[in-house]
């Protein structure tokens, strides 16, 4: 699974698991269905804890929806890197 299908996946889990949990206890008042949503909430943890890595280093990500790998700076946008930061990164690291 790639960084960006576990950030995705993550989401639908932490809400689905959220919402499925909140309508069980509270509006079927049963325990599976509540029990059922607090699991999905776990996995979306998991899924996080697993997946959520740079594909360069492997380091886990945070939480968040970083541009840039916390660890080694690899580009993890959605877009492709602009290529005028680019120019201005590699700069920096000469300096
Ligand atoms: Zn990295």
């Amino acid at each position: 699974m790639s960084y960006k299908a576990a950030r995705k996946w993550q989401d639908i889990f932490l809400f689905g698991g959220g919402i499925v949990a909140t309508i069980g206890a509270w509006g079927l008042k049963s325990d599976f269905v509540a029990l059922a949503g607090l699991f999905m909430v776990l996995l979306s943890v998991l899924v996080w804890w697993l997946y959520y890595r740079c594909p360069q280093c492997h380091e886990s990500l945070g939480r968040g929806n970083p541009k840039h790998c916390p660890h080694c700076g690899a580009w993890l946008g959605d877009e492709p890197e602009p290529e005028e930061k680019k120019k201005v990164q590699h700069k920096k690291k000469k300096r």
